[in-house]
């Protein structure tokens, strides 16, 4: 068993450090809410005072961060996680930010000669607590077979990306395609109840034919044909518009700065901050349906 550092004990970070407890690992973790230590160490975790302490003498070192900037912060400076890390640990960021930042980091680590994983998740805070968790891991091949172990405590899809970065990478252009295509299938639900043509009808048929992808057969933004989805609790999250909002972003960010085309990513993009505008942003995304209805998301 491993002993591992965890900074940042938030929605995800959590239940993902106390998973690591569970499987055995000694593990001591830092958040600066302090609500959020005392969380973990009544899990059975271990506080500590500082990310650099959490960190100290730890042979693997996680970190569940807000966005890129708490990551360089957290990271870099003079007594960030890669100064002050021991010789030899593994550095594992699991939040989602830029690929520019997880790149400059994991150059900045690797200088330090230390190997560093971009390994952001899927599946949610119900996935980090079930610990079914989906990880897309950019990095060294040798840093990957170290990490898996550790990741395999935590989620059940483990997969390497490529080289540092294209664990982000993956993440933000798998995000686009689902921001996307759920304007898609919720402007084709929209349409329908205009030409009165019945939702499970639609659904019966597109979800056979050439129309059918997650968005429609997994997550159905109309309620009735998918009971699990969340329109049929209201459009409670599941996965915010405000999430969503931050990984189309990214993605934009991504796109512009390599010079690829995606007018559809930004057209997406503009859609869901419209609608978080409206007070939606923790309904869920699927709640996009509300907004072309010309609904607002309260
Ligand atoms: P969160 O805000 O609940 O947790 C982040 C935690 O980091 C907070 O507890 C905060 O206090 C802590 N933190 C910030 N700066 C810190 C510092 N300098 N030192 C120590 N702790 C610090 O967010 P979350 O929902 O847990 O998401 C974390 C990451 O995972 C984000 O990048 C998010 O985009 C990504 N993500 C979230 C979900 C989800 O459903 N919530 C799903 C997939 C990916």
């Amino acid at each position: 068993m491993a002993r591992v550092g965890f900074v940042g004990l938030g929605n995800m970070g959590g239940p993902m450090a106390v998973n690591l407890v569970k499987a055995g690992h000694d593990v001591a973790g830092f958040d600066i809410v302090s609500s959020n230590l005392d969380e973990f160490v009544t899990s059975g975790g271990k506080g500590a005072a500082s990310a650099s302490q959490a960190a100290a003498g730890a042979e693997v070192i996680i970190t569940m961060l807000p966005a890129g900037q708490h990551v360089r912060d957290v990271y870099t400076g003079a007594d960030g996680l890669i100064a002050t890390a021991a010789d030899g640990a593994l550095l594992i960021d699991c939040s989602t930010i830029d690929v520019e930042t997880a790149r400059a980091v994991a150059a900045a680590a690797g200088k330090a000669g230390l190997a560093m994983l971009d390994a952001p998740v899927s599946g949610g805070v119900v996935g980090a607590q079930a610990g079914t968790l989906t990880f897309m891991v950019g990095g060294s091949d040798d840093g990957f077979a170290r990490a898996q172990p550790i990741l395999d405590n935590m989620g059940k899809n483990i997969i390497h990306a490529g080289a540092a970065g294209n664990g982000q990478a993956a993440k933000i252009c798998n995000n686009m395609i689902l921001g996307i295509s759920m304007i898609g299938v919720s402007e084709a639900f929209v349409l329908a109840e205009k030409l009165g043509l019945d939702h499970q009808k639609l659904f019966d048929i597109s979800s056979t034919a050439s129309g059918q992808c997650w968005s429609l057969t997994t997550y159905c933004p109309v309620p009735g044909p998918v009971p699990t989805s969340p329109a049929n609790k209201d459009y409670q999250p599941g996965f915010s518009t405000d999430m969503m909002l931050k990984d189309l972003r990214l993605a934009q960010e991504a796109a512009n700065s390599a010079g690829a085309t995606t007018p559809l990513g930004a057209q997406a993009a503009s859609i869901y901050g419209l609608f978080a505008d409206t007070g939606a942003g923790n309904v869920d995304f699927s709640g996009i349906i509300r907004y072309l209805r010309g609904q607002s998301g309260d």
